[in-house]
Formats: C-alpha cells, sequence, structure tokens
C-alpha cells in the first residue's frame, strides 16, 4: 500500500521489546535514517529513531498513524552505526528497538538537543581591565578573583577549584567588573596538528615487530590478536601504534574490561600525545557522556576509552579498534541485550575497513582459534623488558593438611619469609564474606535462602545472613531453629575470614581485602589501591578484582587460596577461566628485579589441567583445550545459544521449554543438538522457576536461521505468554 503523495512512510525503532518495525506517516522532506522523531505509542508519545523510509508498509495506510514530530534536522548518529545496531538486533535476537536505547547516550534517548551544554563563563569587563586592583585590597576575595579572572574567561566550577566563592563574584559583578556570557565550548578538531609525543620506549625486538605488522596494514580491515605475557609491554604497543595514525588526523577507540578503566590507564594515553582522550565509563553523570560520545562523534576526541558499551559510539573518522584485555568477561553483556563488545568490534572494524587489535596475556580460545586457522594475525610479546625474571610456580598438596581460614601452614610460613624480606604477598580466593554457608555443628542444619535454591552466605562484620543471588538478608541466628544448639559453623572459607585469620597471625603487618564488599563506595576501591602501591598494606586479599590488570612490583609471593571447585565444574569453560585466571594471578609476582613464587594450594595436585599449567604455561593449555574442544564438538567449533526461562510455576516453564524444544527439532538440520529443558545452576531463584534450553549447531548461520524462526513460531503459542524467556546468543557462562 502505498502512501498519499504529501506524506512518506518512515520506518522507526521505538524503545519497546517487540520484535517487529513500526511504520508511520511522515511529511515531506523525510527525515533521514538517524534522524529521531515523536511518535504515538499506545496511548504514550515516544522516541523513535527512523532507521530507514520504506517503499511499503504492511499495514494499510488507513492503520498507519502520522509521527507527532521530528526532531531533528541532522541525522543524530550514520548510517554506520545504525547497521551496525541492525546487524547486532538481528545476531543477537534482541529487538531493534530496545537495542537502540542500550546504544544511545541517556539524554539523545529521551529527545533532548543533541549538542553540548552550553556553559557559563564569567569574564571581566573593560572597567574591570582598567581598574585598579589595589582599590580592592579591603577585600582580598574579590582581589584575588579579579586578578585570577584577567588571566581568561573561566566557568563558575574551575572557579570553585581555585576556591573562589561566588559572593566574591557578585559582589563584582554589581559594581561592574564582570560579567556572565554562555560561550559553547569550541571543540577543535585540529590536534592531529598540535600533537607530541612524550615518554615512547625503544621497544623491544618483539614489540617492534607487533608495531610494524599493524602499521603497515592499518588502511584496510585486518584483525590482529597481540598475545603478550603479562607485563610484556602491551600498553606500549598500543600507543606506539597510535602515533602514526594520530599524526593522520584517525581517531581511536580503546576498549577495557569494566575493572581496567582506572586514572591511571587514562593518564598513561593522554601524557603520551598531548591529545584529546575522553573516557566513558559508569561513574560520568548523563551530560559527560553525551559531550564525551558528541566530541567523538564529531571529532572533538582523538582517542575513547571506555567499558563495552563504547562500541556503539560514533566517530568521525576512526582509525582503529583496540580491545585490552581481549578474553574478559566484562566484554560480553549479561543481561538484556546480551552482545559481545569484541564480536561486534571485529563487525564494525570489518565494515569500516579499519584494523583491530585484541590484546591478552591469556587469549579468550575463540581468539586464539581464530589467529590459527588464519583469520587473526598472530602477534607474541614472550618476554619482559629488562629481563624481569618469570615467578616460579608450585603445586602445594593439601590433603590430610590442617588448613586454617583456608589457609595451609606451609604457606603461612612462606608468607611470614616474604614478609620479613620487606615485600608483599598476595592471596587469592574467589569467595567473598566470612563463610559460603552458615551450619549446625550439632544436627547439620543449614541456613538456606527461602526464594533460591542456595544457601545463605555469612557475613561476619555485618553479622547477617545474605543470599548473593537475590540480596535477601537476615540476621545471623544465635542457635539452630533445629535443634536450639549455639554451635553454629561455617563452612566454604571466604575472603573476610581469611581476613580475619591474618590480622591476628601477622599484627604488624597491614592487611588489605579487595573484593565487591570491600569497595563498594566509590573511590574505595582506588583508595586501597593507592594504600598497596605505597607500600602501606603488607598482605592483600582478594576476588578476581585483584587478579586483573593492577601492577605490583613488590608483591613477590602470590597464594591461591582454593580454585578445586573449577576442576570438576559443569561448564565446559570452567577450566578456560581457571586458566586465564590462574596465568594472570601468576603473572603479578616477579615484575621488577625481584624474584616471584606461586603458589597453588590444591587436594588434586596431580590434576592434569593444574600439571600443565603450571608446567607448561597457557599456550600449552590452550592447544589440548582446543583439541578438546574439537573433538567434542563445542565451541568455537560450533555455535550456542542458550534459551532461559522462568516463571513462578514450574510446569508452565517446562512446557514451553518442551515446546521449543520440539519445535527446533523439526528443523533436522545436520548436527543439531538441542539440549533440554535442563536445570542450570540454580532451578529456584527469588522465588521463581528457571530452566534453560541449550541449542547448538556447526555454523553460525545455521544457528542465526534456526533461532530467526523458532523465536517467530513461539509467537502465537499460549506457553510463550505464561513464561518470561531470553536468549543469550555465544552464551559464556551456561549456568
Ligand atoms: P602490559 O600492558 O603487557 O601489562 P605494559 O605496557 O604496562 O605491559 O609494560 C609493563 C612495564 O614495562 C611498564 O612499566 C612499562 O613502562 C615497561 N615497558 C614496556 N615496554 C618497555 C620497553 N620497550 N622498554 C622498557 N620498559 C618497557
Ligand atoms: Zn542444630
Ligand atoms: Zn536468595
Amino acid at each position: 500500500m502505498n502512501s498519499s503523495d504529501n506524506q512518506g512512510l518512515v520506518r522507526v525503532a521505538v524503545p519497546v521489546p517487540l520484535r517487529r518495525p513500526f511504520d508511520y506517516l511522515c511529511p515531506h522532506p523525510l527525515p533521514a535514517p538517524g534522524c529521531r522523531v515523536e511518535v504515538p505509542f499506545g496511548p504514550q508519545t515516544l522516541v523513535a529513531l527512523v532507521v530507514e523510509h520504506p517503499a511499503q508498509s504492511a499495514l494499510p495506510v488507513e492503520k498507519l498513524k502520522p509521527i507527532r514530530r521530528i526532531l531533528d534536522q541532522q541525522p543524530v548518529l550514520g548510517t554506520d552505526i545504525l547497521a551496525l545496531m541492525q546487524w547486532g538486533a538481528n545476531y543477537y535476537q534482541y529487538p531493534l528497538g530496545e537495542v537502540l536505547a542500550h546504544a544511545l547516550p541517556v539524554l539523545v534517548r529521551k529527545g533532548e538537543p543533541a549538542a553540548y551544554r552550553e556553559l557559563e563563563f564569567w569574564f571581566v569587563t573593560a572597567r574591570g581591565q582598567t581598574q585598579d586592583i589595589n582599590e580592592l585590597k579591603r577585600a582580598p576575595k574579590q582581589q584575588q578573583a579579579l586578578a585570577l579572572l584577567r588571566q581568561g574567561p573561566q566557568t563558575p566550577s574551575a572557579l570553585r577549584q581555585e576556591d573562589v566563592q561566588s559572593a566574591a563574584l557578585n559582589a563584582l559583578e554589581k559594581k561592574g567588573y564582570l560579567e556572565r556570557r554562555s560561550l559553547e565550548p569550541t571543540h577543535a578538531t585540529d590536534w592531529a596538528e598540535r600533537l607530541e609525543c612524550h615518554g615512547a620506549l625503544h621497544l623491544s625486538t618483539e614489540q617492534a615487530l607487533a608495531v610494524s605488522a599493524v602499521t603497515t596494514q592499518s588502511d584496510s580491515f585486518n584483525a590482529f590478536l597481540l598475545e603478550g605475557i603479562t607485563g610484556s609491554g602491551k600498553t606500549e604497543v598500543y600507543l606506539s601504534i597510535l602515533e602514526p595514525l594520530l599524526r593522520a588526523g584517525k581517531q581511536a577507540l580503546v576498549m577495557v574490561p569494566e575493572i581496567g578503566l582506572t586514572p591511571q590507564t587514562i593518564q598513561r594515553f593522554k601524557r603520551r600525545f598531548n591529545v584529546p582522550v575522553v573516557a566513558m565509563h559508569s561513574g560520568m553523570n548523563d551530560r559527560e557522556r553525551l559531550d564525551a560520545w558528541l566530541a567523538c562523534r564529531d571529532g572533538g576526541a582523538a582517542i575513547l576509552i571506555g567499558t563495552r558499551s563504547t562500541i556503539f559510539t560514533p566517530f568521525q573518522h576512526l582509525g582503529i579498534i583496540i580491545i585490552d584485555e581481549e578474553h574478559d568477561a566484562s566484554f560480553k553483556q549479561q543481561d538484556g541485550f546480551r552482545y559481545h563488545a569484541r564480536d561486534l568490534a571485529v563487525m564494525r572494524a570489518h565494515r569500516a575497513g579499519i584494523p583491530i587489535l585484541l590484546g591478552s596475556a591469556t587469549p579468550s580460545l575463540e581468539s586464539l582459534h581464530n589467529a590459527r586457522g588464519g583469520k587473526y594475525h598472530h602477534l607474541r610479546l614472550t618476554r619482559r623488558p629488562g629481563n624481569a625474571n618469570l615467578a616460579r610456580q608450585v603445586i602445594l598438596d593439601i590433603k590430610n593438611t590442617r588448613l586454617q581460614a583456608g589457609l595451609s601452614p606451609q604457606l603461612e610460613q612462606l608468607m611470614a619469609e616474604h614478609l620479613a624480606a620487606g615485600n608483599q604477598v598476595m592471596l587469592f580466593l574467589n569467595r567473598r564474606g566470612y563463610a559460603s554457608a552458615l551450619l549446625c555443628h550439632q544436627c547439620g542444619w543449614s541456613a538456606a535462602c527461602e526464594r533460591c535454591d542456595a544457601w545463605y552466605t555469612w557475613h561476619h562484620a555485618s553479622h547477617r545472613l545474605h543470599c548473593h543471588h537475590c540480596d535477601s538478608i537476615r540476621p545471623l541466628p544465635r542457635t539452630c531453629p533445629e535443634c536450639g544448639s549455639h554451635e553454629l559453623i561455617g563452612s566454604g572459607v571466604g575472603t573476610e575470614q581469611l581476613e580475619q585469620l591474618l590480622a591476628s597471625r601477622f599484627p604488624h603487618y597491614p592487611v588489605v581485602r579487595i573484593d565487591s564488599d570491600s569497595t563498594s563506595r566509590k573511590g574505595e576501591l582506588e583508595e586501597h589501591l593507592a594504600g598497596i602501591k605505597s607500600g602501606h598494606y603488607k598482605i592483600l586479599i582478594g576476588t578476581q578484582i585483584l587478579a586483573k590488570g593492577h601492577h605490583f612490583p613488590d608483591v613477590t609471593l602470590v597464594g591461591l587460596i582454593d580454585v578445586d571447585g573449577a576442576l570438576f565444574s559443569a561448564d565446559f569453560r570452567a577450566a578456560e577461566r581457571l586458566a586465564q585466571l590462574y596465568t594472570q594471578v601468576a603473572g603479578r609476582a616477579g615484575r621488577a628485579s625481584k624474584p616471584g613464587l606461586v603458589v597453588l594450594q590444591s587436594h588434586h595436585p596431580e590434576h592434569a589441567l593444574l600439571q600443565d599449567l603450571t608446567q607448561n604455561g597457557y599456550d600449552h593449555f590452550a592447544d589440548t583445550a582446543l583439541k578438546e574442544r574439537r573433538l567434542l564438538g563445542l565451541p568455537p567449533y560450533s555455535h550456542q545459544a542458550l534459551f532461559k526461562a522462568e516463571a513462578t510455576g514450574q510446569n508452565e516453564v517446562h512446557d514451553f521449554l518442551q515446546r521449543l524444544a520440539d519445535t527446533l527439532r523439526l528443523a533436522r538440520l545436520p548436527q543439531l543438538q538441542v539440549i533440554g529443558p535442563l536445570s542450570g545452576m540454580m532451578e529456584r531463584k527469588a522465588g521463581r522457576y528457571r530452566l534453560q534450553l541449550l541449542v547448538q549447531t556447526p555454523t553460525r548461520s545455521a544457528l542465526a536461521r534456526l533461532l530467526e524462526w523458532g523465536i517467530a513460531e513461539q509467537e502465537a503459542w499460549p506457553e510463550s505468554k505464561r513464561v518470561r524467556w531470553v536468549v543469550d546468543v555465544d552464551p559464556i557462562d551456561l549456568g
């Protein structure tokens, strides 16, 4: 059905969880794709984004509604980003409107003008310039403010930082010496001409080879995997690669894991080039994010450093994408729009015809597979600059050993030696709280969450039980509710308990604990890290937060308290995760000239994985693991999607997934596997029943077609109305 003469059709993405396009009538000239419009949607008015101008609609023209208002004369983002979002919506089977809602800055999503904030500045008037400043000596605050502003206009907040208060400014304004004016900040795009390069190091041969491999092929799409052991100088390689690109006026997107986005990281890029570097992270408010986004889009920013969501940032002239710690799980969004930023980044670089560099000491098996298959160029850094020694590694057999808070006497002895020598010691334990369960020594009762199939974690400091799955909290019971006994004990040591023990064992060595409980306050993590760097803390205890990215040159002993759980996990990725964690943790020891020692406590010292890791290293482990995955037909040799459904009733969930399984099996794809419905790690969470269905095919394209078909089929079923379901394409967590 064609639209009438003076009106055309626009297809828009609306931020609602529906998987179909929405068409509206719109007066000519039609707003270009990428412009925002306001549309009526049921009783509401929503901000939508124009994605195309369809020739016709599936609906008859009488059923189409007109848009309410055009918000932009110019698109807020380019067709490259629109296409990337559309690709992402298809691939991850997520409604386009919600993808857009996720990818746009909040203020843009809300319909605010996509423009920089108007900033107010204080200026000195002509009178204020000529006035004899000594006449203000009775009002020293005003005198100081006028002197400062004579050097140039400033914003009120910048003045506050110089300790100039508004009372003084207002007084000067009354005297006619100052005035306030708005000024749009200029975002000069000619930073390339002013680029300076500070503090570049003389590269090692390996580093130089890696740099030239990328720089000589930087005019087209090429993917590079930079596999470099911790401390081998990967960041130095990134910086050297950036220099010629920035000089040519090209911008760079640098993505880092959530935990790696520290002021130090940003400083390192800022200091090198003297070009505008912007960051995007959760600590920024909506306004600051929009400004950073605009600076990238309009070319004012040379480098953007940020976490996974920066993959959708538009750039004027993007020249390269760098992903540091590419194996890190935080690049995959684990709820809502479950995209993998690394995979989208490769797609984006491919479409833009630019290089992408993935760096890690412990690359994901997916990326290693791509490197070995020739899709990625494989670059390696096998040495540390200045020949800093690699740590010695031992597995400590703790069978039949008396452990205290998980710690063996042997490890305690080693700690005493390293501490006495003036060094720092780091202990790693991936369980927070005091104990992972509270149980009665008399009758065996243990405190279980009523809403989950899980035990409560015992938090000693707060005297509470906390369910880490549904967040419910209750007071610590004094006696056993079953038998009345007072003998309530903990099982499964957590970081809090280890901290308590060490504080009593080594009273002269300050202990710091780094986990999500001890770092939840803003700035707390930075405080702790600063205390470690300054050498105040001698004993460092932490969960995996501590394992990532931080350089602690004075740590000479690293202990892994308990990793045995990962050896027998049902998730086939557990071994890879343990190997990455172990290698990263081990890489924290002995960075400078001090020799390091890594001690892994285990009840299974003979386990092949542990032996392989400590004796042959990550690369060898990866070889073995890839062979195993190939034999079993697991990713990266196949592709998976995980349907997860939940409801208050068990039957509803089962019936829905069973029907979905039966339907998908009908597709009769070669080597299709449909596994389930099965319960994951926890069948009941926060009072709801949860089941899942795993789908696996040999190729990505077959999986994509199957999902699209299956998801369309279920829309008509009464079963789907009774459950909440999601699909996770390329899941990295099968729990
Ligand atoms: P990675 O990113 O691989 O962990 P970094 O780039 O942070 O490694 O480098 C680790 C340390 O080695 C840093 O202190 C860095 O300044 C130093 N470094 C890196 N490259 C060189 C080099 N070519 N010569 C001397 N020191 C270097
Ligand atoms: Zn009891
Ligand atoms: Zn719970």
